[in-house]
């Protein structure tokens, strides 16, 4: 088990009691803890040591109140600089969906093969057709949504989204291995239109690496969309790998927001903080059980609590 960080620096804080603010040399101390803590949280380096930096400049100087120790002022520093860092200067509603676009408001899932785009999708699609959606904090109704796959390089993944679809009883529209993702986009646009879907949530293809075609193909699909949220899902056990994953999508398309899945593992969730930093986009949501109802509004504070252990 590793140790929190509040552990970590109550140990540094016993060896300079009687300190009554944070200091040059107190403050680097503790900071050599706060930096292995965020590394075993899966936080990447270059995240890592910007945030120090940061963590540092704010620290310094800072007086110790009332009861608190040299340790607990340097946490709560640090604790308040990782929820805002994590989006929490944004405000909730930056984890809100805007689909207050003309319908079918568009939802481009992207990530690696193995990242959780289908579940999410399906997931997603539950949230919205349950009616679980917020505008400005306020519920927006149930919405109509149909789901399809573009992912025509494996049939499998095609049905996984029709079984998804199925158990949470929303629409799916077949698309078939011989079309290109392109014509899938077009003809799924057009029923949804014709339809009068609110919400079309396209599925891509992932690879297991990041690979130019498929950033290529996700692009062209995103232009023919127009997508009013571009998601990125990421698996928050992927860790230190995460950052570069997140900069190849965010460099090849306009994401609007972040899904990290699979917080129900063991991840401390270090990767949140790195794909934000990375992207400068908002979490959104977090998925914390493989099943259809597994799916949560992103909180900053939780997951700034969840990294420091
Ligand atoms: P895709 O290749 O990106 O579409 O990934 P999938 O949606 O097929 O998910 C890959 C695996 O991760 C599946 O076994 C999912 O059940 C699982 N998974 C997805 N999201 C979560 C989650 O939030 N928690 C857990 N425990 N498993 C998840």
């Amino acid at each position: 088990m590793l140790d929190n960080l509040t552990q970590r620096l109550s140990r540094v804080v016993k060896t300079m009691r009687g300190e009554a603010r944070l200091t040059e040399s107190n403050t680097q101390q503790m900071l050599r803890e706060v930096r292995m803590a965020l590394l075993e949280a899966d936080v990447a380096l270059p995240v890592v040591r910007d945030f120090i930096a940061r963590v540092k400049e704010r620290a310094l100087g800072q007086e110790v109140v009332g009861s608190l120790n040299p340790g607990q002022a340097l946490v709560g520093v640090v604790h308040k600089e990782l929820t805002a860092l994590m989006g929490g200067d944004l405000g909730a509603e930056a984890s809100e969906l805007s689909l207050a676009a003309q319908p079918p408001a568009v939802i481009l899932m992207a990530g690696l093969q193995g990242a959780g785009k289908t579940t999410t999708t399906g997931k997603l699609a539950k949230w919205l057709s349950d009616g679980h959606h917020t505008q400005g904090g306020r519920k927006t109704g149930k919405k109509k949504v149909l789901v399809v796959s573009a992912d025509v390089y494996r049939p499998a993944a095609i049905d996984q989204l029709k079984a998804v679809a199925a158990q949470v009883k929303v629409d799916f529209l077949p698309s078939d291995p011989s079309q290109t993702p392109e014509d899938i986009a077009r003809g799924a646009l057009d029923h949804a239109r014709r339809h009068f879907y609110d919400v079309l949530i396209v599925d891509t293809a992932g690879r297991l690496g990041i690979d130019e075609a498929m950033m290529r193909e996700i692009r062209s699909l995103y232009d023919l969309l127009n997508p009013v949220e571009t998601l990125f899902v990421v698996d928050a056990m992927q860790g230190q790998d995460a950052v570069n994953v997140a900069k190849a999508f965010a460099d090849a398309l306009p994401l609007t927001g972040v899904v990290m899945t699979k917080l129900d593992g063991d991840a401390r969730g270090g990767a949140a903080l790195s794909v934000r930093h990375v992207t400068g986009k908002p979490l959104k949501f977090v998925g914390v059980s493989e099943k259809m109802d597994g799916l949560e509004p992103f909180h900053p504070e939780r997951m700034a609590q969840r990294v420091l252990g």
